[in-house]
């Protein structure tokens, strides 16, 4: 501290000298010039190269430079005076001089007034990349801070979905816990996002995409909310989309669900449309892949088309407003500008909106190599023949510990704990672990420190370290990877990724329950059989159907299957892998089919 302070008062003094000598130098050349060659010229109008040098002097070193400058000039003028052409000869010379050190002081006044704003935008800048710096600080700790406990209160909803002996009732409110959380984490994860991007912390994560999977996923993900508002979606997707582009799948993932998650919220009665394809425009080089969602709801009046896509920005009194942040649009736009695109809207209000954007298109040059996350549900423990490995759990979070535990219960490893990094190193080298998942944050020595410690080790480059983090910037994550960890998980993690990161560091081969062993494809049911099913039982399960109810859903399949097995089985797959949205058109079509042929039938 004391060392920076002298540096910077040396500092001080070496400019202030700098800047006296260089206005000495500039008026000794004006002084030279006027000897030669622009003597003659001067004749009795001495300022004419004084000026010009007293503007320099004060230019370059503010008021004190230009007020020495023009002291010194008019000294000069005064005391050196050739006596067969003097300079100051009547009256008139005398008023030249005055009007000299005026003009001289005018111009060190506006030229110190120059240096001073410009030191104070320099300050300014350098207190709001202070500022900056204290808030992805702060944010990096808010992030830590409710993430940890987030990440134990979803896991652990998510372990007891699994648990069998559930009533209704119990599974119901366990549902509403889940939901909540993750809209808990998504709005965390929103505030985070807009202030790392302002932050300038946020960066490209590119990879291939599956482009129609992520599509169809997205819309499997939206569908039941349609579908509850009674409003049609569907996808336009030109034939000529790739298989798989280069791009950062969770952006894109999160622009589109925004979009289409907003045009349902703005929706009450029509449809709502996604559409991709590829196009060509003159703005941008090479092709690019165009996708836009478009509704029939309240729309958007013109001067507020541009603003919403600013954050916090919110308009119109359409109830469902409330219920959002007003950060969704700023980030789409934020993201498609990272991804290389742009973003806009057109809309008529009552009629309805229509957003639109896109982003480069890349084509991915791997082949079809299998990168499907693993289905945890699948996973019933490890392969035959794998060894006992030996796992460390550093994290000073009991609950955290103990998810991990659940988590990895499935295996059958050796699994010991340590809560703080000193811990995490004792054990390491006491009892050597194929792999350690590293908390980041623990008391003691944290989790960086033990790492490094590990790793430069001998015997430590051959552990593996993942480490479990809840901060959320990405400066961190290089110092994670820095500090010598093999891997880096945000918490809240989920348990696929967990497996997956024991796939990749252990080269586990897992087992698979032989239910799901083989992923079936899904074939719905043909409508000659679902036909013949009584309307009663279809009444039924479009009610179990719509209020998501997957026990009442099974119940009314076993029935059905009594009647015929395979559209039982039929039916099973879809409620099991969530095609709910799929199996609601299939049994609204049919509800409506018997509808007309009753309604023919009565002759009506
Ligand atoms: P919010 O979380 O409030 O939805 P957004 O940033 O996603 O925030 O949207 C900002 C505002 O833009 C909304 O409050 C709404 O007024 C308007 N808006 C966004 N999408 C639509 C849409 N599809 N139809 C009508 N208005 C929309």
């Amino acid at each position: 501290m004391e060392k920076n302070k002298t540096l910077s008062q040396v500092n001080q003094i070496k400019q202030i000298v700098l800047r006296y000598l260089i206005t000495f130098t500039v008026i000794a050349i004006a002084m030279g010039l006027r000897i030669w060659p622009l003597g003659s010229l001067e004749l009795r109008i001495p300022w004419v190269t004084f000026y010009p040098a007293v503007m320099a002097a004060a230019l370059h070193g503010g008021f004190i430079s230009g007020i020495l400058g023009t002291i010194l000039s008019a000294t000069v003028v005064v005391l050196w005076s050739p006596t067969d052409l003097p300079f100051i000869d009547d009256p008139g010379d005398w008023l030249g001089l005055v009007v000299f050190i005026v003009n001289g002081t005018l111009i060190s006044l506006m030229s110190g007034a120059m240096h001073r704003a410009k030191r104070r935008a320099t300050k300014a800048r350098d207190e709001a990349e202070a500022a900056n710096q204290a808030n992805s600080i702060f944010l990096a700790n808010m992030s830590h801070e409710l993430r940890t406990p987030l990440n134990a209160i979803l896991g652990f909803t998510n372990l007891l979905r699994k648990t069998q002996n559930m009533d209704e009732g119990q599974t119901k409110k366990l549902n509403i816990i889940a939901k909540s959380g993750e809209n808990l984490l998504n709005l965390i994860n929103n505030i985070l996002d807009i202030s790392k991007i302002e932050a300038g912390h946020m960066v490209i994560e590119n990879s291939d995409v599956h482009i129609l999977q992520l599509l169809h996923e997205i819309e499997s993900l939206i569908s039941i909310k349609v579908y509850e508002k009674k409003i049609n979606f569907n996808m336009v997707l030109a034939d000529n989309i790739p298989e798989k582009i280069v791009t950062d799948a969770g952006k894109l993932r999160q622009i589109i669900t925004n979009l289409i998650a907003n045009a349902v919220k703005y929706t009450e009665k029509g449809s709502i449309s996604l559409h991709a394809k590829i196009i060509k425009t003159k703005n941008f080089q090479g092709k690019r892949i165009q996708f836009s969602v478009k509704d029939t709801g309240i729309g958007i009046k013109k001067e507020y088309q541009t603003a919403i896509f600013s954050p916090f920005e919110q308009f119109g009194t359409h109830p469902e407003a409330t219920t959002g942040t007003g950060l969704g649009l700023a980030i789409s736009k934020q993201y498609v500008e990272l991804l290389g695109g742009r973003i806009w809207v057109t809309s008529t209000p009552g009629l309805g909106s229509e957003f639109l954007f896109n982003i480069p298109l890349i084509f991915s040059d791997t082949l079809n190599k299998d990168n499907s996350i693993l289905n945890n549900n699948d996973i019933t423990g490890l392969g035959q023949g794998q060894k006992q490995y030996r796992i460390l759990i550093a994290e000073d979070d009991r609950d955290n510990r103990i998810l991990l535990r659940e988590i990895l219960k499935p295996f059958n490893f050796s699994i010991h704990e340590a809560v703080n990094g000193k811990e995490a190193v004792q054990q390491f080298e006491e009892w050597d672990p194929d792999l350690i998942w590293m908390d980041i944050r623990m008391p003691v020595m944290n989790g960086l420190d033990a790492s490094r410690y590990i790793k430069k080790t001998a015997k430590g480059k051959n552990t593996k370290i993942v480490a479990l983090t809840a901060h959320a910037l990405e400066a961190e994550r290089l110092e994670i990877l820095e500090a010598g960890c093999d891997e880096f998980i945000r918490k809240p993690y989920r348990d696929t990724e967990i497996y997956e990161t024991l796939k990749k560091h252990l080269n586990i081969q897992f087992q698979y329950s032989t239910k799901k062993e083989t992923k079936p494809e899904i074939i719905n049911p043909r409508r000659d059989q679902l036909i013949k099913v009584s309307p009663k039982i279809i009444e039924q399960l479009h009610k179990a159907v719509v209020s998501l109810d997957q026990k009442l859903c099974h119940t009314t399949i076993d029935m059905i299957s009594k009647e015929n097995n395979d559209l039982g089985s039929k039916l099973r797959q879809m409620v099991d892998n969530l095609k709910y949205r799929e199996l609601l058109t299939l049994l609204d079509n049919l509800i409506e089919e018997k509808r007309d042929e009753k309604l023919d039938s009565s002759g009506l």
